[in-house]
Order: C-alpha cells, then sequence, then structure tokens
C-alpha cells in the first residue's frame, strides 16, 4: 500500500466558490499557466468545481468567492461559506460591488423577469444583486472585472504567508502614465474613468486609444462628479450618456451609483 504524502497533512486548503457570477474571475486562476503548479504544490486544492469535480469537506484555510447574492439560496449558502472559512477574499466586481446583475437594483426586477424567462413561477430572485461584504464579513476584496490574474497570485502568497494583503490603490492614470501613453481625453476627446478608477488593468484601454471603462471599479476615496461635470463642459455629454457610462460592472459601487444618479 503507497504512502501518504506528508506534505498532504500540512498542506492549507483552498476552497473556490461561485455565486452570480460569469465564472470569469475563476478562469483568472485557472489562467495562470506559469503559478499554477507551484500554487498546487502549496496548497490542496480542496473545493474548486470550476477545475475539478473532486471535494474535500471543508473547513478552508482560505476561500476565494467570485459572484454576487441574488437569490434566497444564496443568502443562506454564504453564511455557511463564511462558517467554514478562515479567511475569505471576494474576487471581482460581482462579488465586490455587484456586477453588472445589479443594474436591477435600479429597476423593478418583476418588471423584467416576465420578459427573460418563458415561465417565470419557476424564479425565485432577489429584488437586488449585493456584494457579499454586505452578508458577510470578508477579509480582501480584489476588484476587477475580471480581475488581475498576477494580483490574485500575490494575495494568494501573502495569505499563504501570514502577510498583510495589499494591492496598488492608486488610479489607472497612473499606470496609463507608467505605460507612457498620451491622455485620450486630453488629446482624443473622449471620456475616461481612468482618474476616478483603481489601478489594476495595466490601463489596458487607453493603451489602445479608448477611454477607461471603470472596470476596476472606484480607487479609495474616488469621487467621479467633479470628472463628469468636466465632461459635460468639455464634451457636451448628454446625462443619459454619463449614467450609462457609470453603470457598467460597478454600477452599484457607491461612489460611481452617487454619481450616477445624479444623471437620472
Ligand atoms: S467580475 Fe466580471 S469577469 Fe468576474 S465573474 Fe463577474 S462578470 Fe465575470
Ligand atoms: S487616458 Fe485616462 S487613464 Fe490615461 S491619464 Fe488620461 S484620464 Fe488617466
Amino acid at each position: 500500500m503507497s504512502q501518504k504524502d506528508p506534505r498532504e497533512k500540512a498542506r492549507p486548503k483552498l476552497a473556490v466558490w461561485k455565486f452570480a457570477s460569469c465564472d470569469g474571475c475563476q478562469l483568472s486562476l485557472l489562467d495562470c499557466e506559469d503559478e499554477l503548479l507551484a500554487l498546487a504544490e502549496a496548497v490542496e486544492i480542496a473545493n474548486f468545481p470550476e477545475a475539478s469535480k473532486a471535494l474535500v469537506a471543508g473547513p478552508y484555510d482560505l476561500s476565494l468567492v467570485e459572484g454576487s447574492v441574488t437569490t434566497p439560496h444564496d443568502k443562506e449558502r454564504i453564511q455557511e461559506v463564511r462558517r467554514q472559512s478562515k479567511v475569505l477574499i471576494t474576487i471581482g466586481a460581482c462579488a465586490t460591488a455587484g456586477g453588472i446583475q445589479a443594474l436591477r437594483n435600479f429597476a423593478k426586477v418583476s418588471d423584467y423577469i416576465p420578459l427573460v424567462y418563458a415561465h417565470p413561477e419557476y424564479i425565485s430572485t432577489l429584488e437586488t444583486s449585493t456584494p457579499i461584504s454586505e452578508h458577510v464579513k470578508v477579509d480582501f476584496e480584489l476588484q476587477g472585472c475580471p480581475i488581475n490574474r498576477h494580483q490574485l497570485v500575490e494575495v494568494i502568497l501573502s495569505c499563504l504567508l501570514g502577510k498583510k494583503l495589499h494591492v496598488p490603490t492608486c488610479s489607472v492614470c497612473v499606470e496609463c502614465k507608467e505605460a507612457g501613453n498620451v491622455c485620450v481625453p486630453v488629446a482624443y476627446g473622449i471620456p475616461c474613468l481612468g482618474p476616478v478608477t483603481q489601478a489594476g488593468c495595466g490601463a489596458l484601454c487607453p493603451s489602445y486609444r479608448r477611454g477607461c471603462y471603470g472596470c476596476f471599479g472606484p480607487k479609495e476615496t474616488s469621487n467621479p462628479l467633479p470628472l463628469t461635470r468636466w465632461w459635460e463642459k468639455k464634451f457636451h455629454m448628454e446625462p443619459h450618456a454619463i449614467k450609462c457610462a457609470l453603470r457598467t460592472f460597478n454600477c452599484a459601487a457607491l461612489p460611481f451609483r452617487k454619481a450616477s444618479t445624479h444623471y437620472e
């Protein structure tokens, strides 16, 4: 009979959980081609349905939670996930801000259900899509739609080493200048959410002469209104267009939500 690898006992248990989401952030973990093998040696991947049917019972040392709470069942399940998790990190705009599906928070969900589903009587859903932190204590939030996989690996390693969890909290403008881009609003007259958006994407859109869409959500102390007032003056943007620009993947994150309601 083969001996069990003694490292098996020592390895921390990692679990990945999905709530209302598109799976893109979980795929970011699978996309860590260079680091995935080393990670799989450092931790026991105990629950990751996107990657394997194997399931090791909790409790878990680290849980990564993707997705928002949109059903009564989600509300109960997240409590159980929290109970089973020593450290809980939310990953992506759905989990940290409610996601694009939080557009329902600005409408009446019952008006839409019959338009979308052939049998609305089978649908059990909440009026709102809410971030995980509105339901349980969250130890760290990793923003982005999708998240930056390098940040994810760094956060997991910091957690395993007992280091402080941290990612840069500057704006996309900092990354944009580091990339040597010209400023698209100034040079090409294109509105850009970079000044109020958290860094993490490497200023991807401005690097291709497009304005930032705010995928990484509001940066610390983000205040979009002065920026959008400048858009009004400089680009003669209509209120509806500004509202739409603020209501995307992070529409329910407080600074974006507050600024967008100004344009209703
Ligand atoms: S944050 Fe974006 S990429 Fe991640 S699960 Fe939600 S919709 Fe998908
Ligand atoms: S293009 Fe956008 S992200 Fe880049 S510096 Fe200008 S405002 Fe900031």
